[in-house]
């Protein structure tokens, strides 16, 4: 009886301390945002948010241009309890764009569902996040405590099979999203995929903003890029991607963080590289 009544104690503590610790130690979910640690509450300048087109600054920004974007690169999938990820053998670099450091390596190409950013407050099927860290630092940590960090948002879409015929990234990985249902599985995908598949033909124009991380632990100090032009992912493929498990072995029903308050940010909206000039009644180009 005594043993009894000390195991049923033992329960009840680890149940209590395990929820009381799960934000802290690294164990978090979309469905306990108000528990995220440290900058997810305290932080100003959170992400992600509502992208209001009407009154927006512009500004000329520099051509995004890649290393590797448009070349067949190996890949891998993985499940880490919150998304699928996927990470590449090759180094994939992006200059440009009016990002201020030189040169950018990507770390990760993951994806949230539904869409984190919406625009005046319509929320996507998807968006994807190509994660890059300034190249002088030798990894995507070190260049997150020295604020070095960017990522690139691509609203997604949802369409008929009809405007996704060709062979793409999408059918790569749908072909092999079985093999990551459980978390903290990963696996090569067994054809090589073009990074370009995930970004809008036109990436001239964008939004750009200074905000966080939109995952535990929120930190600060990231410049976003949002896509105005959007992408789109045939339905089957997208419910794919849908079927992994969380930690808690259900399925990711979604994973995005609310939209957080602007605080006086600046949101810009980079400016078209012509401009009408009404004087000569021509287009001006912009350096
Ligand atoms: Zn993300």
């Amino acid at each position: 009886m005594f043993q009894w009544t000390v195991f049923c104690i033992n329960i009840i503590i680890v149940l209590l301390s395990t929820d009381v610790t799960k934000a802290q130690d690294g164990h978090w979910s979309f469905d306990d945002v108000e528990n995220w640690p440290r900058e997810c509450q305290t932080g100003k300048f959170q992400s992600p948010i509502d992208i209001g087109t009407g009154g927006m600054f512009k500004k000329y920004y520099p051509r995004f241009r890649s290393q590797n974007f448009y070349t067949y690169q190996s890949a891998t999938i993985g499940n880490n309890g919150h998304t699928v990820n996927i990470t590449f053998s090759n180094t994939i670099t992006v200059y440009g764009g009016g990002l201020p450091a030189p040169k950018y390596q990507l770390d990760n190409i993951h994806f949230h569902w539904r869409s984190e950013h919406t625009v005046n407050h319509y929320r996507y099927p998807l968006e994807i996040h190509l994660v890059l860290y300034d190249a002088q630092y030798p990894n995507f940590q070190e260049a997150l405590a020295n604020k070095g960090v960017a990522v690139l948002g691509v609203l997604v879409e949802e369409c008929s099979d009809y405007f996704n015929t060709w062979y793409n990234a999408w059918d790569v990985i749908k072909n092999q999203m079985s093999e990551i249902e459980k978390v903290g599985t990963i696996t090569q995908l067994n054809q090589r995929i073009l990074i370009s598949n995930f970004l809008p033909y036109n990436t001239r124009r964008f939004v750009r903003y200074s905000g966080s991380l939109t995952t535990p632990d929120c930190n600060e100090g990231i410049i976003w890029t949002v896509f105005t032009n959007t992408i789109c992912i045939p339905s089957h493929q997208l419910n794919a991607l849908k079927q992994i498990r969380g930690e808690d072995g259900k399925k990711l029903d979604s994973t995005y963080r609310p939209v957080q308050p602007l605080n006086g940010r600046i949101v810009t909206l980079s400016k078209n590289i012509f401009n009408f000039d009404a004087q000569t009644n021509w287009f001006k180009f912009i350096f």
